[in-house]
């Protein structure tokens, strides 16, 4: 093997010539001289165009490369400037970086494929950059896929929904596909514009195709949709519907707290009409606190120490195991799913207008509101569970992504990670 193909090799770079190779001890960095092969010469950065030189630029200078076992590797290049007919005056393209950026091709696919599979710390530590790089990288990364590829294409039922992404009110529109679980699109913002600049992005023909739309209930989203895709049929998330519930008998838990840890030991009784009475204790309260997660979690995942936590509240506390019931209740409505469902949640709807907490009575009035919506999705049996999964999915990566600069870096790493189209190693097919 000669010399320079192994070094182009050992690069992942393509269309470039090696020029010359060397190894700065004192910084343990190796430095490799490239220039574009005679084809790639004088291109235009941003849209590959040939164009007629303009200058040299600023120089001489650097991209990051991949590490060469355990030093570091950079190339060095003339980086001219080329005048372009549609954009002007812009540094000229190069085969082993994308523009604009510090890295080379394959250091960036590294780190994309890494941030999608790995924590925060094993990224930055072992590519030796900082969490913001990392964000401009994953944008660079998902802007190229997202020029060879139409998320959008084929769509026919879809869930829209919001995600908190920073506190105070900074929030995502998110669009996941249901047949095939992904995310399609996402933009900052919650409000009817954004639903609009997806409505813009699909174009009229692909929203005509669009069979049903789910959503939380939220007039901002489904106005647009009956506006610009009038023949989808408007479902009610019924991951979003339980999570109303689950509100709700968090409500009801406070309240019983309160009223326990006031009791503070003594003999205040806590008012139940239904399930008789009953002295709370300071002890009291520290139980139902615990309770939290055993009320929250599905009756098949609880720990032997969380069924222990239900039994007794179901003795102790019968309006907080009534409210319970309810959440359970409302859950099983959607297990069950079609007709069987829209029976079920009649039958639970009664059930919660004669349940005397009021949250619960509250719930039943909004839930009847929503009811169209609700029937249509227990009918259509749309894929919950998968819309539910992205949903966590993208909040576990908004976590992950604060740090970067932009919402973009963080729209581009859940694209990366949900959209189905993961970046690949360099090198690897
Ligand atoms: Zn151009």
């Amino acid at each position: 093997m000669r010399n320079v193909s192994l070094w182009r090799g050992l690069l992942g770079v393509d269309q470039t010539v090696v020029e010359d190779v060397e190894f700065v001890e004192a910084e343990q960095v190796v430095v490799v001289s490239v220039r574009p092969v005679k084809g790639a010469c004088r291109r235009c950065g941003r849209c590959g165009a040939r164009s007629p030189w303009f200058d040299r630029g600023e120089g001489r200078r650097w991209w990051r490369g991949l590490d060469l076992g355990t030093v570091r590797t950079v190339l060095e290049a003339e980086a001219p400037r080329v005048r372009c007919r549609v954009h002007g005056v812009v540094v000229a393209w190069v085969p082993w970086a994308r523009h604009g950026a510090g890295h080379t091709r394959a250091f960036d696919d590294q780190v994309a494929w890494l941030a999608v599979v790995c924590s925060k710390t094993a990224v930055t530590e072992l590519m030796r950059i900082a969490w913001r790089t990392v964000g401009a990288i994953v944008d660079r990364v998902c802007a190229d896929v997202d020029a060879v590829t139409d998320r959008l294409d084929g769509l026919a039922r879809v869930g829209i929904d919001e995600v908190s992404y920073r506190k105070g009110q900074k929030y995502l529109t998110v669009v996941v596909d249901h047949d095939s679980g992904r995310l399609v699109w996402a933009q900052p913002g919650r409000d009817a514009a954004t639903v609009g600049r997806f409505f813009d992005a699909l174009g009229p023909d692909r929203a005509a195709a669009l069979t049903h739309v789910s959503a939380d209930g939220a007039t901002w989203i489904t106005n647009v949709v009956r506006a610009r895709a009038p023949q989808a049929v408007i479902c009610a998330d019924p991951f979003h519907v339980v999570s109303w519930a689950t509100k709700c008998l968090d409500e009801v838990r406070r309240e019983t707290w309160t009223i326990a840890r006031r009791a503070a030991g003594g003999t205040h009784q806590i008012g139940d009409r239904a399930g008789g009475r009953y002295h709370a204790s300071r002890g009291d309260a520290q139980t139902i606190a615990r309770s939290r997660w055993a009320l929250w979690k599905n009756p098949n995942d609880l720990t032997s120490n969380q069924t222990a936590q239900l039994a007794w509240i179901a003795t102790c506390s019968p309006r907080l195991h009534r409210a319970y019931l309810l959440k359970e209740g409302l859950r099983h409505v959607f297990n069950l799913g079609g007709i069987e469902g829209q029976h079920a949640l009649t039958a639970w709807l009664a059930w919660a207008q004669r349940s005397r907490i009021g949250v619960f009575v509250e719930l039943g009035r909004r839930i009847k509101r929503h009811l169209p919506a609700i029937h249509a999705s227990l009918e259509h049996g749309l894929s919950n569970a998968r819309i539910e999964a992205v949903n966590t999915k993208i909040r576990l990566i908004t976590r992950i992504a604060f740090g970067f600069k932009s919402p973009d870096a963080l729209i581009a790493l859940a694209m990366l990670t949900l959209g189905g189209y993961r970046p690949a190693l360099p090198g690897r097919t």
